[in-house]
């Protein structure tokens, strides 16, 4: 399996996964046309799927484009987004399965950050589109915390440790300045945003990151830990009685930091 990471739009990332012994190429999120494309030319790969993340247009602005131009093509989206995605013809819903030439896919339904919010894992990499972010999460335009919450659980039950995770904008920086915000003495956090600062101005991208490094710098996939549970009562006076209150302080906090 190669994935290759294509940055889109301002700040979106979209990906092209190819199974190395078909050449069948998939892309994740078609953000923007051209990119892509150019992209799937120099790969020498057959595209014949397009896995949607969610219906926002940065995430699907290429789609009508690639539909005009390859016929048959397999538009993948969760079933309550068809009136939403364009072209959408593939059905999902949680836990169906995917093939991709012999790549072997799974359907993660993540609701929160919309209700059609699916991640996809392919071997060991998770396509999180605004779900899950470097150091953060999406924001709740179509859920409650709670449901994303569960979202959120769910997908790391789902999910190996060493679960690379491709997400769909590079918003690490901003994230992890709040997470530091939480959590300021977890050091994995400091180090995570020199890491991150250093990746960036190299150029580089701080997509993929890895559950592990989440589930250790992450304050969203942190929510029973005792310092967050104390600074959500301490720094934003806010219920922390169970880690989907604590989740729900976060969130709100975050919407305006
Ligand atoms: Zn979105």
């Amino acid at each position: 399996m190669k994935t290759i990471t294509v940055p889109c739009h301002y700040d979106n990332y979209a990906y092209i996964v190819i199974c190395e012994k078909s050449k069948k190429a998939a892309i994740i999120d078609p953000a923007e046309y051209y990119p892509l494309l150019q992209i799937l030319k120099e790969q020498d790969a057959q595209l014949t799927a397009i896995y949607c993340t969610h219906h926002h247009a940065d995430h699907i602005g290429g789609l009508e484009e690639f539909l005009g131009d390859y016929a048959g093509l397999n538009v993948y989206g969760h079933y309550s987004d068809s009136n939403r995605i364009v072209g959408l013809n593939v059905s999902l819903e949680d836990g169906d399965l995917l093939s991709l030439g012999e790549l072997e896919g799974k359907v993660i339904h993540t609701p929160g950050h919309t209700s059609g919010s699916v991640c996809y894992l392919f071997e060991d990499a998770v396509f999180t589109g605004d779900s899950v972010f470097g150091g953060g999460c999406g924001r709740l335009f179509e859920g409650s915390p709670e449901l994303m919450y569960q979202s959120l659980s769910h997908l790391v039950a789902e999910i190996p440790e060493s679960a690379e995770i491709y997400f769909g904008h590079e918003y690490t920086m901003q994230n992890l300045k709040f997470a530091l915000f939480v959590e300021p003495e977890n050091n994995r956090i400091a180090r995570r945003m020199s890491d991150s600062a250093a990746l960036l101005e190299s150029g580089g991208f701080t997509t993929p990151s890895t559950l592990s490094q989440e589930l250790a710098t992450n304050p969203f996939l942190r929510c029973s830990e005792m310092t967050i549970r104390k600074n959500v009562a301490e720094k934003l006076f806010a219920d922390n009685s169970s880690p989907q209150a604590v989740f729900a302080a976060l969130r709100k906090k975050k919407d305006s930091f």
